[in-house]
């Protein structure tokens, strides 16, 4: 407790070696005065459109649990968006499952795991969490408490999904590509591989609203071409989504095996609690995986984001290229190119 108060009262990065100790050393930050609210933030470049739609909830006064549900609704029903919700790329056997959660500021949360049909997995992975005694419902089960719910069953799999899956059939490898869906990093895309186009990529978002609560939500289509069935870290609370209303929150995107191995989220907000900043905790954690796995860590992508409850924001990731949006009054669509291990 001293040490911890001594290392805010300096503000600064200190290495605690000096002090006769082995932790490792991070950045203290000075909390601001104020909050800086309200704030959605989210992965990948695809986060820019979906966090106008979470600001025009934000700006006029909303809840940030509504706000991140209507946020990430632009990508789940983007055809185009290859890695979430509709137009998501199929399981191996040609399936479109989706996977998602929420998480709102009382520690309330919703999870849907490999959901077919239903186009907005996050509405229904909201309904879990506010109509039922549960947190997550999986497969059949989930696509018939969505039907009871009044969701509509649809065909999800587009056209150019099911093409690339076809393409994908003839070499049928499975093998996650870094980086796909990022503008920053498109000039050095290296892979190009048959159907493998938007090989795998989930929008995290997280918002702090005007009465300075925090939500969170996260939904994707998973890896492409996985095993039927497979189930990633995107509908795991504390994996690839936490949320704690004191502190901050964090969500993730990459290889979801890694980020549950190491319980990735609720390990960022449990560093932001030890006073680490969003970055440094989002650094923290992918040195974890890093450190635990190096030969596996060296060719995946696995990209952590997170936000403190006074509006501070930070993100890091294995590789290069890992971007995220920034919506508040003053920055409306920034886009950052989060810093990397490589
Ligand atoms: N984390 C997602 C999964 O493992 C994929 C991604 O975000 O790239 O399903």
């Amino acid at each position: 407790m001293y040490r911890r108060k001594f290392l805010k009262l300096t503000g600064m990065s200190v290495s605690l070696s000096a002090i006769g100790t082995k932790v490792i050393a991070k950045t203290i930050i000075n909390p601001p005065k104020q909050q800086n609210k309200p704030i959605v933030i989210s992965t990948w470049d695809f986060g820019i459109a979906a966090n106008q739609a979470a600001w025009n909830i934000l700006s006029t006064g909303g809840r940030a649990l509504d706000a991140v549900e209507q946020g990430v609704w632009v990508p789940e029903a983007d055809p185009k968006n290859q890695s979430v919700g509709y137009g998501g790329l199929p399981d191996r056997d040609g399936f479109v499952t989706l996977d998602a959660c929420i998480m709102d500021e009382f520690g309330n949360c919703g999870s849907v795991a490999a959901l077919e049909h239903i186009k907005h997995p996050i509405s229904v992975a909201r309904k879990v969490m506010e109509k039922t005694p549960h947190v997550m419902l999986a497969g059949d089960g989930a696509l018939q408490f969505a039907l009871q719910n009044g969701f509509k069953k649809e065909n999800l799999l587009t056209k150019e999904s099911a093409k690339a899956w076809e393409e994908w059939y003839k070499t049928a490898k499975y093998q996650p590509v870094v980086n796909i869906e990022n503008k920053l990093f498109d000039k050095v895309t290296p892979q190009k591989l048959p159907g493998n186009q938007y090989n795998h990529d989930t929008i995290g978002m997280l918002a702090l609203d005007s009465k300075g609560n925090l939500s969170g939500a996260c939904t994707t289509s998973g890896m492409a071409y996985k095993l039927h069935g497979r189930v990633g870290d995107s509908p795991i609370i504390g994996a690839g989504l936490y949320v704690d209303n004191e502190i901050g929150g964090a969500t993730s995107t990459g290889v979801g095996e890694e980020v549950i191995r190491n319980v990735g989220s609720f390990l960022v907000v449990e560093l932001m609690r030890q006073g680490y900043s969003p970055e440094d905790a989002c650094k923290e954690a992918v040195m974890r995986i890093i450190k635990k796995k190096p030969d596996i860590a060296k060719n995946i992508q696995v990209g952590f984001l997170a936000l403190n409850k006074m509006g501070q924001y930070g993100a890091y990731a294995i590789q290069k290229g890992f971007s995220y949006a920034v919506c508040n009054a003053q920055k409306n669509d920034l886009l950052i190119s989060g810093k990397s291990y490589y």
